[in-house]
C-alpha cells in the first residue's frame, strides 16, 4: 500500500494529466461559449479545436513526461538530454506545440542553443505546464530544484515572470505534499504577489490566457476558492481559454492537495490508459533516483 505522501505525489500528475484532458475540449472558448455548448462541462469527451479522441492528452502532458524520461534515462539532470527529450517530441508530430516552445526546440536541435535570450514575449505558460517531474524528483534535495527549473525553462522561455511563477507553483505542490497544508501554500502565493501586484487575483476578471500572469490568476483564483479537485478543475476548465494548461496546472496542485481518492473514477477511467501507466512508472523511477547533475555520476558512482 502506497504511503500518503506517494499517493498525493501519484495524485499530482495523474491531476495534472486529467486537467489537460478535460481541459482540451474548452481550450480558446469563452466561458458563455462553453455554457452554451456544454452546460457545465465536467466530462473527459474530447474534441475541442484539437478535435481529440475522449481521454488524450496535449502538449502539457507530452511534455512533462519527455522532461521525466529524460531524467530518468540520464540517471540526472542533463540539459542537453532534456533538450533531446524535447526534440524527440517535437519531430513526433505531436497534436499540438505552442510557437515559443517550437522556436526553443528548433533552436536547440539547428544550434545547440539550450538558453534563450530573456524575452517579454517568451511570458507564456509553456515551461510553467511541464515542470512537475522536477518537483517529484527533486523532493528528496530541494535545494537542486530552483536551478534546474531554470535551465529547463530557459530552453525555450527565458522570462522573469515565467520563472517566478514556475517556481511559485512548483514550491506550492510541495508544501502540499509534505504538510497537507493548503493556508501554506496560499501564504507562499501571497508572499509573490506582494512583490508582484500585478500577479494579484483577487479581483479576477477571467482573464485565463496562456500569458503566465493569466494562468497564476485563473488557476490561483479556483484553487483558492473551491474545496475539492473536481470542484477546482471544473471551474478552471469552464473558464476556457488557455483551458487545457490551467487545467493541468490546477490538477497537479488539487491532486497533491486533495490526493487519490479525491479524483473522480469518471476521469480515471477516461484518461488515456497508456498515459496513466507511463505516469505511475515515472513517479515511481523519480522518487528512487538520487538527485544530482549528470555530470556528478561519475564522481558518486567511482566513489
Ligand atoms: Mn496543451
Ligand atoms: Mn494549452
Amino acid at each position: 500500500m502506497k504511503n500518503d505522501i506517494e499517493d498525493k505525489i501519484l495524485a499530482s500528475y495523474v491531476g495534472f494529466a486529467i486537467g489537460d484532458a478535460l481541459g482540451a475540449t474548452t481550450e480558446f472558448m469563452t466561458p458563455r461559449e462553453v455554457a452554451s455548448d456544454y452546460g457545465v462541462h465536467d466530462k473527459i469527451i474530447g474534441g475541442g479545436w484539437l478535435k481529440l479522441k475522449p481521454g488524450r492528452v496535449t502538449d502539457d502532458t507530452e511534455m512533462s513526461l519527455a522532461l521525466g524520461e529524460s531524467i530518468i534515462q540520464s540517471g540526472g539532470f542533463n540539459l542537453h538530454s532534456v533538450g533531446d527529450h524535447y526534440v524527440t517530441w517535437m519531430r513526433s508530430k505531436p497534436v499540438d506545440i505552442g510557437s515559443t516552445v517550437r522556436k526553443g526546440v528548433r533552436d536547440y536541435m539547428l544550434k545547440g542553443v539550450t538558453e534563450q535570450p530573456e524575452s517579454d514575449m517568451a511570458a507564456g505558460n509553456g515551461a510553467a505546464m511541464r515542470n512537475l517531474p522536477l518537483v517529484i524528483y527533486c523532493l528528496k534535495k530541494w535545494g537542486y530544484f530552483e536551478q534546474m527549473t531554470r535551465l529547463q525553462s530557459h530552453l525555450t522561455h527565458n522570462n522573469k515572470k515565467s520563472d517566478l511563477i514556475t517556481l511559485c507553483f512548483g514550491e506550492m505542490t510541495k508544501i502540499m505534499l509534505e504538510t497537507g497544508d493548503k493556508l501554506k501554500a496560499l501564504k507562499l502565493a501571497n508572499r509573490l504577489i506582494k512583490i508582484n501586484p500585478k500577479f494579484s487575483y483577487s479581483r479576477y476578471r477571467g482573464e485565463a490566457s496562456g500569458y503566465i500572469v493569466d494562468t497564476f490568476k485563473t488557476v490561483m483564483h479556483h484553487f483558492s476558492d473551491s474545496t475539492s479537485f473536481e470542484e477546482t478543475l471544473v471551474r478552471v476548465v469552464n473558464q476556457g481559454g488557455d483551458a487545457d494548461t490551467n487545467g493541468a496546472i490546477a490538477g497537479m496542485l488539487a491532486g497533491a492537495l486533495y490526493g487519490y481518492d479525491s479524483i473522480p473514477t469518471k476521469w480515471t477511467k477516461k484518461i488515456d490508459q497508456k498515459v496513466l501507466r507511463d505516469i505511475e512508472k515515472q513517479t515511481k523511477k523519480l522518487l528512487e533516483l538520487p538527485v544530482r547533475y549528470n555530470d556528478e555520476i561519475s564522481n558518486c558512482e567511482s566513489t
